[in-house]
């Protein structure tokens, strides 16, 4: 008699959902997909480029929807509504009236950008001209002209790092780690654009963690002479004609500075996903003090929750770029491999207590 397979329920759609479901799939599992939206891909959807190397974003999420098996089941615009556990098995059920039954349960919900908005200080929603990294890269990626809201060509363009990280006022003290990036690979990219523009990126300190990433920084400056200044935006007022003022301190030079621009870029950071803290409550997993879930080791068992059954993968874990996104969905998918071979289940009971 056939055995029949294990079903794993991957909640989350985006990257590290795609690539975690194609390779329990090849590892010969039964795999659900519950995504929120009406499609695949998540944030990489309004993406334009992609850092280091300028790859369409469209070409990676092409890749990860062109390989995901057919044989993998979907359910769109579903949320989990309950989770109930017997013995080794999962109930969930979704908004739909849907429900399954599962082996194991993998989290990809990714991350929520900072809402700018909360510091009013920077204009955000409130002056036309003041727009995040993300609604520049979905310009670019729309292929629409980069304008002011009143039609003109912008002549200075400033770019503001740490919008949301590494801010205790807002409550978020880590590092987002791929907004410098961002920001500097859009910095370059609006040069490109517009010639002529004058670009300033006001930062606290610069932080290319990936391999390339430097080269950029370099290429900015030397290439392209996008003009650092080393220092954290205070304060953004409005001129009547909707250019905007800057007043920072320049941390460097030692002074305050007053600087005037017609368009600011909000390089916003991650935040937890929503769905972080409604999941684990309902799944009685943790997350930890910022808010991203928890792994049961930080060095040796990333992709699991501390409750079998439970895993994680992704930037639901905290922030991190594209490629140690799919890594970490494919470590998560070797983890749960294991897990559903038996082989560590007790060693990981026994770790719960
Ligand atoms: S990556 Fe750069 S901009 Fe983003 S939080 Fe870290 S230091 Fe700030």
């Amino acid at each position: 008699m056939m055995e029949e397979k294990k079903h794993i329920a991957i909640i989350g759609g985006g990257p590290a959902g795609l690539e975690s479901a194609e390779n329990l799939f090849d590892l010969g599992y039964k795999v659900t997909i519950i995504e929120l939206s009406d499609s695949l891909g998540g944030k990489l959807n309004n993406w334009h480029r992609l850092f280091p190397d300028r790859r369409l974003s469209k070409e990676i999420l092409n890749h990860l929807k062109n390989k995901l098996n057919r044989n993998i089941q979907i359910f769109y615009n579903s949320t989990v509504i309950k989770t109930t556990r017997k013995e080794d098995k999962f109930f969930i059920e979704l908004n739909n009236s849907s429900s399954l039954e599962c082996d194991a349960v993998l989290l990809t919900v990714g991350f929520d950008l900072f809402n700018a908005s909360i510091k009013e200080e920077y204009g955000y929603g409130i002056y036309d001209n003041v727009i995040t990294s993300a609604d520049l890269e979905y310009l670019f990626h729309a292929n629409k002209p980069l304008l002011t809201k009143q039609g003109k060509t912008p002549e200075k363009v400033a770019f503001i790092h740490c919008v949301g990280s590494r801010d205790e006022k807002v409550g978020n003290i880590y590092c987002s780690s791929v907004c410098c990036v961002t920001g500097v690979k859009q910095a370059m990219e609006v040069k490109q654009l517009l010639p002529h523009s004058e670009i300033l990126m006001f930062y606290m300190d610069i932080r290319m963690y990936g391999r390339f990433y430097e080269d950029l920084y370099l290429e900015a400056q030397e290439k392209y002479h996008v003009q650092f200044i080393r220092g954290r935006l205070s304060e953004t007022a409005e001129n009547i004609d909707g250019s905007l003022i800057l007043k920072a301190d320049d941390t460097l030079a030692g002074c305050p500075i007053k600087v005037n621009a017609d368009l600011v870029v909000l390089l916003v950071g991650y935040v937890p996903s929503k769905y972080c803290s409604s999941l684990s409550k309902m799944l009685h997993i943790k997350c930890e003090k910022d808010g991203f879930f928890a792994p049961c080791d930080t060095h040796t068992d990333r992709n699991f929750t501390g409750s079998p059954g439970i895993f994680i993968a992704g930037a639901c874990t905290g922030p991190k770029n594209l490629e140690a996104t799919l890594a970490d969905a494919r470590s998560a998918s070797i983890t749960i491999h294991k897990y559903l071979l038996h082989v560590p289940v007790l060693e990981q009971i026994n770790k719960v207590g």
